[in-house]
This record gives C-alpha cells, sequence and structure tokens, in this order.
C-alpha cells in the first residue's frame, strides 16, 4: 500500500527529444490510475521512470514520503506487468511465478504458499506444470500477473499488458483486473492506449497528448466536463461530433449558427459561462455533441442520411447536415455528423431526418486554442468600463481610478476581464447574487449586472439575493481598449537570470551521527549568481543541477523563479542584491515598486518605498525555483 506524489517530472531522451513534461499528480493509496492517449504521448515513459526503468530528467518522484529518483527498481517495491508478459519461456509457471521469490533467498515453503495463493486468485492452480508456450495469451498474461502478486508489492504498474489479447479476452480480462485490484486493496498504475479500459478500470484518468497531460479526472467527469477538443474527442465512442459555429445572443437565447447556416436555439441560462466576447458572432467556436446525445425532433438541424449501423441494443446513424443530398466528395468534412439512437427507431439510408442536441449535454470550445468556453469556474468574466480625468466607471460605480490605470489608459473606453480571484470582501462595488454554485469546495456566485453576470469566489456565508459588496483587484485584472492590451494581471513571481556557481570549503564535520565526526571534511556550497551576487541555493538543488546538466550548470544561464511575497528587502548590502526603485506602480488596494539592478527589473510588494530608493534584495535558498532556458523545463 502506498500513495505516490509526481512533482514536476520531466523526461527528455538523449537525442534531445522531450517525451514528458511537467507531469504532476498526487496519486492516493488505493487508486486505479490510468494514463491514456495516443501512441507516443509519454505514457509508457512516464510509467518507467515510475518503475525506475528510466531515469527521471527533472522533478521528484515519492513513493510514499520517500524520494525515489535515485532509488534501484528492485527497491521501490514496486511491481510491473508489461504487454509482452516476459515470461521465462524455460521455465514452468510454478517457476516463473516463484523466480522473483527464490531471487530474494525466501523459504521454499514461504514461496509455494505464495504462489498457490496468487495462482488460486487468478484461477491458474491447474496449470502450474506448463510451460507457457503450452498457454493461451490470456493464461500467460494470468501468470505475468502472478509473477507480480506474489511479491506483495506496494505499487501494481501495468503497461498495456491486454493488448496482445482479443477483444473478448480483452473485456473479461478487464473485469478480473478490476476485481484483483479490489481484492487487493493496492494501488494501480495501468497504461493504455484504449479509452474504453481506461474508462472502466480507473477511478481516476490522466489523459496525455505529446507528453504533456492534458486532464486529470474521473472517467465521469472526463465525459460530462473536458477541458478541452482532444479529450472530448478522445474519450467515447462514437466520438463527439465536432462543428465550426458562431454565437449570436438575442435576449434569453443564443443562436448556434452552423457553417451552412443551418441554426439551433439554446436557452442563455445555459451558456451564462461563456465570455461575452463569444456571444455576438464575431468569434469562431467549436461546438460539440456526443453522438448519444442528439435526438431526432420535429423542429432541429436538417440532415441527410448516408449509413446505418445496427449494433443490435443501438444503431449508429451517419448522417450529413444540411439536408442536401449527399454528394459523396470528401470535401465538407465539417457537415458529417454521427447520432447514436436505440434499435427499432425508424431510420434508413436517405431520410431526411431532423436532429436536436440535449441541451444539457452541449460543449463550446474556443476555436484556436480548443480549451472549453464553459469551464466551471470561468476565467473571467468581461465588462466595459469608461476612465476619464482619473475617476474610473466600472459596473456603473464612479471611483478615483488607481493611478496605473489613469497612467496607462486615462480618457479611454475599455474592457476589463475580471477573473473570479480579482473579486474580495469590500465596499466599492455592490451586486445582487442571483446564484450560487458549489464546485468543489468553491462557492461560485453570479452577481446580476445588467443582463449578465459577474462570477466571484465567495465564501460560506453569502446567500442567493444578498447584495455582495466588494473590492476588484485591479493589479489581477486584464484591461483592453479597441482590443489592444493597456493592462495585464500582474504575476506573482517574478524571475531573474544568473548563472549557477560552487565553493569548496574544508570544514570541521559537527556531525555527532556522522562517521566524520570532528574531522576536517570538504563540503560545497551552491550559489545561483544575479547580476554578480551571490543567492545560496539548497544543497540538494545543488546536486540536482549537477546529476541533470552535468558540468555545463557552471556555464549556462538559469531562470531563478520565486514568489514575490519570498522577497525579503534588508538595509545591508552585504545580505542582498542590490537594486533601486525605479517605479511605483500603484493598483489600488496594492502597490508595486519596479526595482532595477544593472539589466534585469522586477517587480516586489511596495512597501512604502520611493522612486530613487536603493533596497537589497534577498531571497532565501528553500524559495527559489531554477528552469533551464535551454529547454522550457523545471529542473528543481
Ligand atoms: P507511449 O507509451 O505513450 O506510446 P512512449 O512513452 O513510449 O509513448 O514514448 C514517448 C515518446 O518518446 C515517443 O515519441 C517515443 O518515440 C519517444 N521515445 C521513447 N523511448 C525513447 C528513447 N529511448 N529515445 C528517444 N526517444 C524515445
Amino acid at each position: 500500500m502506498a500513495n505516490l506524489k509526481l512533482s514536476h517530472i520531466y523526461k527528455v531522451y538523449d537525442n534531445g527529444h522531450k517525451a514528458v513534461n511537467d507531469f504532476s499528480i498526487d496519486i492516493a493509496d488505493k487508486e486505479f490510475i490510468v494514463f491514456v492517449g495516443p501512441s507516443g504521448c509519454g505514457k509508457s515513459t512516464t510509467l518507467r521512470m515510475i518503475a525506475g526503468l528510466e531515469t527521471i530528467t527533472a522533478g521528484d518522484l515519492f513513493i510514499g514520503d520517500t524520494l525515489v529518483n535515485d532509488m534501484e527498481p528492485k527497491d521501490r517495491d514496486i511491481a510491473m506487468v508489461f504487454q509482452s508478459y516476459a515470461l521465462y519461456p524455460h521455465m514452468t509457471v510454478y517457476e516463473n511465478m516463484a523466480f522473483g521469490l527464490r531471487n530474494r533467498h525466501l523459504p521454499e515453503a514461504e514461496i509455494k504458499e505464495k504462489v498457490l495463493e496468487a495462482a488460486k486468485m487468478l484461477d491458474i492452480e491447474e496449470y502450474l506444470d506448463r510451460k507457457p508456450k503450452a498457454m493461451s495469451g490470456g493464461q500467460r498474461q494470468r501468470v505475468a500477473l502472478g509473477r507480480a502478486l506474489v511479491r506483495d508489492p506496494k505499487v501494481f504498474l501495468l503497461d498495456e499488458p491486454l493488448s496482445n489479447l482479443d477483444a473478448k479476452l480483452r473485456a473479461q480480462m478487464r473485469t478480473e483486473i478490476t476485481k484483483l485490484h479490489k481484492k487487493l486493496q493496492t494501488t494501480f498504475i495501468y497504461v493504455t492506449h484504449d479509452q474504453v479500459e481506461a474508462m472502466t478500470m480507473g477511478t481516476r484518468i490522466v489523459v496525455m497528448k505529446k507528453g504533456y497531460v492534458q486532464q486529470i479526472d474521473t472517467p465521469m467527469n472526463l465525459y460530462n466536463e473536458p477541458y478541452n477538443k482532444f479529450v472530448a474527442g478522445f474519450i467515447g465512442t462514437p466520438q463527439m461530433n465536432f462543428f465550426n459555429v458562431t454565437l449570436n445572443r438575442i435576449n434569453d437565447i443564443v443562436e448556434v449558427i452552423f457553417e451552412n447556416d443551418s441554426k439551433i436555439v439554446l436557452p442563455y441560462e445555459k451558456l451564462s459561462k461563456i465570455h461575452d466576447d463569444y456571444l455576438h458572432g464575431s468569434k469562431k467556436v467549436i461546438f460539440g455533441i456526443r453522438p448519444e446525445h442528439l435526438v431526432l425532433s420535429e423542429d432541429g438541424l436538417e440532415c441527410v442520411i448516408t449509413n446505418v449501423e445496427h449494433l443490435g441494443n443501438e444503431c449508429i446513424a451517419y448522417g450529413e447536415l444540411g439536408g442536401v443530398e449527399q454528394d459523396f466528395s470528401l470535401k465538407d468534412e465539417g457537415n458529417k455528423i454521427i447520432v447514436k439512437v436505440i434499435e427499432g427507431t425508424n431510420i434508413n439510408v436517405g431520410d431526411k431526418v431532423r436532429i436536436s442536441p440535449i441541451i444539457d449535454k452541449v460543449h463550446f470550445f474556443d476555436a484556436e486554442t480548443e480549451v472549453t468556453l464553459l469551464s466551471k469556474i470561468p476565467s473571467y468574466s468581461k465588462f466595459s468600463a469608461k476612465i476619464s480625468e482619473g475617476k474610473l466607471t466600472f459596473l456603473d460605480v464612479e471611483i478615483d481610478a488607481p493611478a496605473q490605470l489613469t497612467r496607462v489608459c486615462d480618457n479611454k473606453n475599455l474592457d476589463i476581464e475580471v477573473p473570479p480571484y480579482a473579486i474580495v470582501r469590500g465596499s466599492t462595488y455592490s451586486l445582487k447574487v442571483d446564484k450560487i454554485e458549489k464546485i468543489n469546495d468553491k462557492n461560485l456566485a453570479y452577481l446580476q449586472f445588467g443582463n449578465r453576470y459577474l462570477f466571484a469566489l465567495v465564501d460560506d456565508e453569502v446567500k442567493v439575493n444578498d447584495s455582495y459588496s466588494f473590492d476588484i483587484l485591479f493589479d489581477k485584472v486584464k484591461v483592453t481598449s479597441d482590443n489592444e492590451i493597456c493592462l495585464e494581471e500582474i504575476n506573482d513571481q517574478i524571475s531573474l537570470l544568473g548563472t549557477f556557481d560552487k565553493e569548496e570549503l574544508r570544514e570541521v564535520d559537527t556531525d555527532e551521527s556522522s562517521p566524520t565526526y570532528n574531522k576536517t571534511i570538504r563540503k560545497y556550497y551552491f550559489h545561483a549568481v544575479i547580476e554578480n551576487k551571490k543567492f545560496s541555493l539548497l544543497t540538494e538543488s545543488g546536486y540536482k543541477m549537477n546529476a541533470i546538466e552535468g558540468n555545463n550548470c557552471y556555464k549556462r544561464t538559469y531562470k531563478y523563479v520565486a514568489n514575490m511575497n519570498d522577497v525579503e528587502v534588508t538595509d545591508s548590502e552585504s545580505d542582498g542584491l542590490r537594486v533601486s526603485v525605479v517605479d511605483i506602480l500603484d493598483y489600488g488596494v496594492n502597490k508595486y515598486a519596479l526595482v532595477q539592478a544593472n539589466e534585469q527589473k522586477f517587480l516586489i510588494k511596495n512597501k512604502n518605498y520611493n522612486v530613487g530608493d536603493v533596497l537589497f534584495i534577498n531571497i532565501p535558498g528553500d524559495k527559489i525555483s531554477i528552469y533551464s532556458t535551454n529547454i522550457d523545463m523545471k529542473i528543481c
């Protein structure tokens, strides 16, 4: 039994290929986690790094509380089952299963007990004397599972174990592996390219594409709330239908207008989380609807049925939108539609039918980023504002504009994008709470302004119909004027370029528990060197840099990143990097000082500094993250 933690794991192969990028997940004890994605997306590489069969380029891997990056595979207390079974052909099933235990010098009686118990569990008792070649694929895979089982590992890793089996056996083994997981009460990590396996077996699924995690979620959440078009298309068969559309809001309804000018109408209430920008026909949107969420109707989209597949209990109809006879040309991909209906529905090739989506099941994605427009917590709400002669009018309230806004965009018409976390309790604005939605442990409030909503995260005390009073953190908003960016959100992270250095000192060992206690030993101290000033780094970061970057680490430039809140300002030159304050940025609630050290400028929180002040900056070593500037990768 064990929990696992993968923290910013990267794999860059020797040929420079970046197979896994910034993979992070906390896996709880007893979870059944599935890595799924198309071939080459980095699933096996990740699994092999967990097993210890592949080195981890950067990032930390914990099994339980132990950092295991450099631990030998045999010491990790995990067992791996491969697609190829990897059985020893010259050994019997019994010997194959006993092999690992013999290597660990367990008493023969104990080995026998374990093998028999596993064989019973997997229903292969009668084959114990056979050699693998005299067994079917399914039986061999059971032996491979048995060999893992007898070791009583903390974690089971399974790499496409069912790929070599036929469809029927696969379905059967799926159930058996799920049962085995329940019985063993152990953490399972399972790799597959088959979304059906993923959906039926996983307690949580990691969907990957080209080395990047796309979404980590339960099967139902992936199905119902895919984060992007890729996940939406990958999960579910037949695949979700996608159409290029534009949206047009008219009061309480939104028209979804297809490329061939056909139209459906949805209630605005269901789409109120979609940013207003998308609702006036000028932005391209992808409409997604699963075949099982379309129904034949009187007034839906017109389409011609071009093929019908009868599967016994259900029937899949393929059609062409637009109601025109099919011309069999390959162009116009965007008009094809798949509908799943129950068997017995009267639907035939050549029929002209009308179909409608089930309103609660629609998906919309941005046409460029392909990210959902219906995320549970909207990334921002956008409203227009006006600023003139230092006065800001926003949400019908006029205030003295924060100095930074006046400076950058005085006398302009503005659009302000307010993320929910930029709204904090206060007294400047007040809007009625129209609705509250509980999303995990958060409360999303729909604050009514005109005929639209401003979304805010609120505490449990706030109730529907309350008048909610708040302030806006203008340093957390994005301000545009005529689509030109005037102000962007201030990021709490600062990043500085610098080199990396090591110092070797001879010191007397003061650690009483050390074998070299009281002797003179060599000790290494590692530094980031930023504008000629040394910042101490953790010793373990130093060793990691060495391990990952080799001796190149002393020649390269790195990006050192820290949170603004961890920056310490001292008045002693010896303690820090000398900077001078070159500007003060006043955003109302929050203020910042822009400081400069030679070539590099960065922001710190303002504590009554003035332009021209000289400050000394320090950042504790344990708060500094190091990124490669060579490839985009967090080293430690
Ligand atoms: P998956 O298991 O999702 O099919 P892999 O993890 O096996 O994908 O591979 C991810 C990517 O890394 C692929 O593009 C593959 O070609 C590449 N790759 C795998 N092994 C190596 C290697 N030893 N050297 C270089 N590239 C590799």
